[in-house]
């Protein structure tokens, strides 16, 4: 299955200088094949076209590289407590079902 995959980080998160989009992603996953690489750099925003049938690699692509994820967390923390009326301390961590 074929992935396009948009990456957005903002000017202060930006990789530039500290391993540059490069390092938003692991190109050396076993399962993924990076098809396609494209930057809009002045945007701050990468894209990416990769084949797999593996999401777990897919995962693993985008997962090992190094990212401040407290916005993402602070950002569904905020929206579940929004769709609940009321103020959420946390969400629950989901993990992949690994029982197949
Ligand atoms: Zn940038």
């Amino acid at each position: 299955m074929l992935y396009h995959i948009t990456q957005v980080h903002t000017p202060e998160n930006c990789p530039v200088g500290d391993g540059g989009s490069n390092s938003l992603f692991d190109p050396n996953v076993d399962g993924v094949r990076l098809i396609g690489r494209y930057g809009a750099n002045s945007e701050h925003t990468l894209f990416l076209v990769v084949e797999t049938d593996d999401w777990q690699a897919l995962q693993k692509f985008l997962g090992q590289s190094p990212w401040d994820h407290e916005p993402l967390l602070d950002e569904l923390v905020r929206q579940v407590g929004t769709g609940l009326g009321e103020p959420c301390a946390g969400v629950p961590p989901i993990e992949p079902d690994t029982t197949e």
